[in-house]
């Protein structure tokens, strides 16, 4: 018999990538890392990802440590492997085991807090938020770092005239946390050639761009992006009446596993009313290197039991509908007809097809997404008027329906990006706002740091939805 081994068992998800293997996975847990945040709410979502993802020692310094104790519980119970703890305020000379810094807050707080610690020089990332936009730059030499950091006497113009604290900062700031721990795990592992690199980006439009070298940051990507390009496209924000309609919301999620966990989590944070929850499965220790709702202290617990506990501290007014079931044929009408956007965050196909057949009939917005090693994709879809998943992915049989996989490889934190996407997009259908990704299918390749959107069409054949 093999010597149980946990770790194997947490991690094999990631060790199974060819590009992590076990080897990278031991690097993985012995670094240390960084994390400078303007709040503990703004980089809770970077944390968790980089504990889930196996990083031993992450060492954080908040400028406001409202959450803290609550978030480090969180992090314990998650991987009690991991040792978070806060240094203390205004500390010049870092824990000197940490190989990358991570720095996460608003311009204005990044134009104070990127001064070097004293004596030494480790790759930094930097990101930035307001609004529905955001940008990060990954900088790994000192040679590069003149060129894109703000100055403190430098006003920022990044989504200038946006109010901050809004739901669309939620989503930015966990986008962020997530494209974050996916480059800390990049620049451990030796992942990315290019010495300084970044990517800006805008839920807003739907916007994205990754760019190398010497940028002149700090970007303003409120120009470039709401520009002539899209006339008349105003930066937009939720306001007032949308929270209102988020409160009176009703989202079904199918599944509270690796989409599942940061659809749920950003959706919670958001304020969306009520989450009917869908799903049959219990914690396993080998769902913790990506489930970021789940725990190691919950092991063998429904899911949605394990989700409801997390939840409910994230945000007491949730009013969260448990289904303790797979959605099959006999209920998914039911269940599925109450709601306002169903996200659909399963791993199997036949409850896709399932799915999006529903959605069709009952004439429910859809959001899609599907992630694989170290790629994504997202689409959202309403059949009566844009592509559908029939349409977009073909099932030619039952036998392609019901086709069983082996487990595949995930980076953890790659799910976190196509999930915030997910959460972002319900809710914009929510509150008919903004840029929805209809008839488009964008494409997250974490390698590469790149975003692509291609343009899809409606199949007129299409059995699902070419008559509605
Ligand atoms: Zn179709």
């Amino acid at each position: 018999m093999l010597p149980h081994n946990p770790s194997m068992e947490r991690y094999h998800r990631q060790i199974i990538l060819p590009e992590i293997g076990i080897e990278g996975q031991k690097k993985l847990e012995d670094s240390a890392v960084f994390v400078k945040a303007q709040s503990v709410e703004s980089c809770a979502l970077l944390l968790y990802y980089l504990a889930a993802a196996g990083i031993g020692i992450l060492n954080c310094d908040f400028a406001e440590e409202h959450g803290l104790s609550s978030l480090i519980k969180q992090i314990g119970a998650l991987n009690s492997g991991v040792k978070i703890q806060a240094v203390p305020a205004g500390l010049k000379n870092l824990p000197g085991d940490a190989a990358v810094r991570v720095v996460q807050g608003s311009p204005q707080y990044l134009a104070q807090s990127h001064d070097q610690p004293n004596g030494q020089w480790m790759p930094l990332i930097i990101a930035a938020n307001r609004g529905w936009q955001g940008w990060f730059q990954v900088i790994k030499r000192p040679d590069d770092q003149g060129a894109v950091l703000p100055r403190p006497d430098h006003q920022t113009s990044i989504g200038h005239n946006m109010p901050d604290g809004g739901a669309e900062s939620t989503f930015s700031s966990n986008l962020l946390g997530a494209l974050a721990a996916v480059e800390v795990v990049k620049i451990l592992l030796g992942l990315e050639n290019c010495t300084a690199y970044g990517l800006e980006f805008d839920l807003f439009t739907m916007r994205f761009a990754r760019y190398e070298g010497r940028k002149a940051c700090p970007i303003s990507i409120a120009s470039p992006f709401l520009s002539t390009e899209i006339p008349g496209a105003s930066p937009g924000y939720i306001t007032t009446a949308d929270t209102h309609q988020l409160a009176q919301s009703q989202v079904v999620v199918v599944g509270s596993g690796g989409l599942g966990s940061p659809v749920l989590y950003t959706l919670a944070q958001a304020g969306v009313g009520t989450i009917a929850l869908v799903d049959y499965d219990r914690v396993d220790i080998s769902n913790l290197n990506r489930q970021i709702l789940h725990s190691e202290t919950r092991l063998g617990l429904p899911k949605i039991d394990s989700a409801e506990i997390f939840l409910r501290e994230l945000n007491p007014d949730l009013n969260l509908i448990k289904h303790n079931t797979s959605l099959t044929k006999d209920n998914a009408l039911d269940i599925i007809s109450a709601c306002d956007v169903l996200v659909d965050c399963v791993d199997n196909l036949s409850t896709r097809y399932l799915i999006n057949e529903a959605c069709a009939l009952l004439n429910k917005p859809l959001v899609e997404a599907g992630v694989n090693g170290f790629e994504g994709i997202a689409t959202t879809i309403m059949a009566a008027r844009s592509t559908c998943y029939q349409c977009l992915f073909p099932a030619r049989s039952a036998l392609d329906c019901n086709a069983k996989y082996g487990p595949e490889g995930i980076l953890g934190p790659v799910a976190g990006v196509l999930g915030t996407i997910q959460g972002c997009e319900a809710c914009k259908c929510l509150t008919k706002t903004g840029t929805i990704l209809f008839d488009s299918i964008l494409a997250y390749d974490a390698l590469e740091a790149q975003f692509e959107i291609f343009h899809t069409e409606k199949d007129p054949d299409c059995p699902i939805c070419a008559k509605r």
